[in-house]
Formats: structure tokens, C-alpha cells, sequence
């Protein structure tokens, strides 16, 4: 069966039957005019991210589940980025082609449902239209912090403050190129690429700290790093021997014959924190999230990566850029 033989009301239907229960926090649910919330004490974070075909995904090597999981877990990362948040709700707008298969949109659904189930976030609304140029999904989520607690920024780096990564950098880009080349989705960087973890909870220990500056890694660490440098107005000095790479990532790039520097420089949708800090609280950052320091925030402007033998490295690309 396929889009057009049930209509945007039947489709509907269909997905309200998905959506699980409802929070306490949720005065009206999926399916009226618009969704109800209570919210909290605390600040809320709000953001919105669209994934569209031939940019974001391409249906050739990615599942339609992990379109949906990737969808909700970009906007999330973002989230994270700000300082996390123990709860969050999100509303979704699909565009589709009308001879779309209705079951490949019912996995697209599960994909979002089941990364908001294993990151506390509610789907409370939706809204599907018929895109004849090809299919997008358009999702913005709702994260609502504790009582006091502070949204981390992007400008509050000082000259002297390490900079820490959470968890490994470079696998979703190789896994990527694998499943470009065919390779199988149960490889662990194909994994990532296609079901990224955000880091709420890295995300909220690091605000909870009191890190200076916060982004999450969507179009390459040296891209985003190169946000917090400009928005706090420093340079950056990185350390090729220091970034976090996964055994999985080093073994991938040796098989493909790719840089596996490169691919944690400027790879991107790692969905990693970088976050900036003191020495003792990243000290404690990482002794919490299992971060680790890959270099240090200084006066100036720019970011400079030095090898093992303290030599200037230049990657050929520093990311991925849109509009570009
Ligand atoms: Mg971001």
C-alpha cells in the first residue's frame, strides 16, 4: 500500500496508533490542533533541524529507520550541546512522495520513536505533506532543563581552557564511505552513522560543572570547534596524537584507504560533545563522561593541529559546510 491510497488523514491515524504513552507533563497529546504541555522550572531549549534527501540521507545505503532515529537524535545532540535536559518533547513535519510504500514511512516512524524512547524525548504532534522533489523530514524538539540549571553557549571559552571530546571521532564518516561502498549496516561505524547516540547526559554533566562552552560535532570537530573559537573570540591548538579514535575507525580507514585523522577533523555527524573547561572541572568532566582532552583554547584566532613530532598538520577539508 502506498501514501496516496490512504491519504494524509489515514497516515495519521496510522502513526497515532505508534505513538506511545503520554508524559505527565502532556495536557494534550498527538492528534488535535496542537499538543499542550506543562512545563517546568527550569530553562527550555528549543531547536529545530530538517534532514532532506540527497543532502542529509540518501535511501541507496540508509534504511528508512535510521532516517527517523537520525532525524530526532541531530535535533537532540543539539540539545545536549546546550546542557542536555531530563525530559523533552518533539513534533514532526514529513515530506513525501505520494507513491512512497506505506510501510517504509511506518519504519521511518519507529526509527523516531525508538530514539525518543531511549532518550526520554516525547513525540507529541506531527504534520505530513506530499513532496513531489523528494522526501524531508523537519523535526523540532522542546528540552526542558532542571530548576537552575545553566544553557551552555558557545561564547564562553577563556584563553587557557582545555578542550574536551566525548567518545570517538571519525567513525559515522567512515561508516559512511563503507556503506557507500556496500558494506554491511552492522559494522559498528555504519552504526553510527546510522543510529548517531546524542549526549544528554555528558551534555548535563558538563553544564552542571560549569564548562565555559559547549557545541556538539554535526559538520566536523574542526567546523564546530571553529564556532566556539569565534564566538568567544579565541584560536585553538589541537593534538593529532591525542583525538579519540575507535579501534573499529582506525581498522575502516586502513581498509578503505583513508586518513583516519582526516575523518576526525573534518568528518562530521559524529554527534560527539566538544566542550571547553578549566583544567579541574575537565578533570572531572572526564573522569564522569570518559571525555578526553585533545588540545586547548588560546588567544588569537584560528585553530592549529599539531602532530606527534609537533609539526603543523593540514587536513585537506575542515568540514562540511551548506550552501556552499
Ligand atoms: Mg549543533
Amino acid at each position: 500500500m502506498r501514501v496516496k491510497d490512504v491519504g494524509e488523514f489515514g497516515i495519521i491515524d496510522l502513526f497515532r496508533r505508534l505513538v506511545p504513552l503520554v508524559g505527565t507533563d502532556v495536557l494534550v497529546e498527538s492528534g488535535d490542533d496542537a499538543a499542550a504541555l506543562e512545563p517546568g522550572r527550569g530553562p527550555l531549549l528549543f531547536a529545530v533541524d530538517a534532514l532532506v534527501e540527497g543532502v542529509h540521507f540518501d535511501l541507496s545505503y540508509d534504511p528508512w529507520e535510521s532516517v527517523g532515529f537520525k532525524a530526532l537524535a541531530s535535533n537532540l545532540s543539539d540539545l545536549a550541546a546546550m546542557g542536555g535536559c531530563s525530559r523533552s518533547y518533539a513534533v514532526v513535519a514529513l515530506g513525501v512522495r505520494e507513491d512512497t510504500e506505506l510501510e517504509d514511512l511506518k519504519v521511518l516512524q519507529e526509527g523516531v520513536l525508538r530514539c525518543g524512547n531511549e532518550n526520554g524525548c516525547v513525540l507529541v504532534g506531527g504534520d505530513l505533506v506530499t513532496s513531489p522533489g523528494g522526501h524531508f523530514v523537519a523535526l523540532a524538539v522542546l528540552g526542558m532543563m532542571d530548576e537552575g540549571a545553566h544553557p551552555l553557549t558557545r561564547r564562553g571559552s577563556r584563553a587557557g581552557d582545555l578542550i574536551l571530546v566525548t567518545g570517538t571521532l571519525g567513525d559515522a564518516y567512515l561508516g559512511r564511505l563503507y556503506l557507500k561502498k556496500g558494506g554491511d549496516r552492522d559494522n559498528p561505524c555504519a552504526r553510527r552513522h546510522l543510529f548517531p547516540q546524542p549526549r544528554l547526559r555528558e551534555g548535563a554533566v558538563a553544564s552542571e560543572l560549569r564548562a565555559s562552552a559547549a557545541i556538539d560535532v554535526s559538520d566536523g570537530f574542526l567546523r564546530d570547534l571553529g564556532h566556539i573559537c569565534e564566538e568567544s573570540g579565541l584560536g585553538a591548538e589541537v593534538f593529532l596524537d591525542r583525538l579519540p579514535l575507535s579501534r573499529e575507525a582506525l581498522e575502516l580507514a586502513e581498509n578503505l584507504g583513508e586518513d583516519p585523522y582526516r575523518a576526525a577533523l573534518a568528518g562530521g555527524e559524529d554527534y560527539e560533545l566538544v566542550v571547553t573547561a578549566p583544567s579541574g572541572v575537565a578533570e572531572e568532566i572526564c573522569r564522569l563522561t570518559g571525555a578526553q582532552v585533545v588540545g586547548e583554547m588560546v588567544r588569537g584566532s584560528g585553530i592549529q593541529v599539531y602532530d606527534e613530532k609537533g609539526r603543523l598538520y593540514r587536513p585537506d577539508s575542515t568540514g562540511y559546510e551548506h550552501l556552499r
